[in-house]
Order: structure tokens, then sequence, then C-alpha cells
């Protein structure tokens, strides 16, 4: 299987989710927000392929990651390789941030009609969901855009079948604080 890239994979982010990760910037976004920081993510037709076996080669020979992150672009463009993926990251013990321009409610009508948005929603620990909207811009938020975006759980979510916010991502103004291992993180 193949998924379509942005740029290379790359290690020791500290501004993509909590701790440090890999990240995995993937190719095309149909959500095209006007303000997007990435505009050259949106054509599904340029970026470059990659076997899905090689970006799972790749994340294991970086060390000391907590985790991966699915960027772009959306991941959920490409769901079933960012599904392999994810899946890969479970097992090799890392934790699964994803950022999408979808609303986790949307994610949930979408796998209705097709599982394997389900599927990866399952394998990720913090969804960072919306479209990022230009006047809801704020610098002070921390992992997001605009202020509609959420910060969320995804397994704490799905098992309530309410959607649960991360608390302390949703604040304004917080600080950088030293990581601590929090408990949505199943390794
Ligand atoms: S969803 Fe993200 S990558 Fe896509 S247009 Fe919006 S801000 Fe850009």
């Amino acid at each position: 299987m193949k998924i379509r890239l942005a740029s290379e994979l790359q290690y020791d982010s500290i501004v993509d989710g909590e701790g440090i990760r890999t990240v995995i910037w993937t190719q095309g976004c149909p959500h095209k927000c006007p303000g997007c920081h990435n505009p050259s993510t949106h054509d599904f037709a340029v970026g470059f392929s990659m076997d899905v076996d090689d970006v799972k080669k790749q994340i294991s020979s970086y060390k000391n990651q907590d985790g991966i992150t699915l960027s772009g672009g959306d991941p959920f463009s490409q769901p079933e390789a960012c599904y392999e993926i994810a899946s890969y990251a479970k097992k090799q013990g890392l934790n699964v941030w994803c950022y999408t321009g979808y609303t986790y409610e949307a994610l949930l009508v979408m796998a209705k009609s097709n599982d394997i948005y389900l599927k990866l929603l399952q394998k990720i620990d913090v969804l960072i969901d919306g479209k990022f909207i230009v006047h809801l811009r704020n610098l002070s938020l921390k992992f997001r855009g605009s202020s509609n975006q959420r910060v969320i759980d995804v397994q704490k979510s799905l098992e309530s079948g309410a959607v649960t916010l991360v608390t302390k991502y949703q604040q304004i103004n917080i600080g950088l604080d030293l990581y601590e291992k929090p408990d949505y993180i199943f390794v």
C-alpha cells in the first residue's frame, strides 16, 4: 500500500502534539481553509508516493520518540494507509495524534458508509479536529490554530459516546510546562 506525502517524515518534533514526535505529512486536503498555514499540501496530485512499509521502517528507526502525529494535508483523505501506519505505531508502543479538517462528529457520520474512518479513529489517542477559521486564529492556543478546533481524547469519546476534550489543551495562555505522560496515552 502507498501513501502520498507532502514531505519526508519529521522526527523529534515538539510542536505537533505532546512529547517528542515523528510527524507524517500527508499530501492532499479537501478543506482549503482560507489562511491555511500549509496550502502546498492541498493538491492531491503533487507531493510524492511512499510505500507504507517504508514509512513503518522509518518510524522504527527513530529513537526516543513518544508518538507519531498524522498531519497534512488531511490524513482522513488517505484513511487506509493512515490506519496501517497508526496500527503499526500503536504496536510499537507509540501514541498517535492526528490533525483533520473534519469534525469528530462528521467522521462518525462518514464511518456509517465506510468503516475505515472508525477503524482509524480507534487507533488515534488525540484528534485535533475542525477547519482552521482565520478570524478565530489565536497564537496562544496550544497545538491548534483557531479556537473552534478541539483537542479530543478519542478513545474516551468513543467509549462514552460524547466528545471528551483533553481539558488542559482547551485553555488559553497555558505555559510550556514539563512533559508528563498523561493518562490518555496507552503505552
Ligand atoms: S484542514 Fe488543515 S491542511 Fe487542510 S486547508 Fe484546513 S488548515 Fe489547511
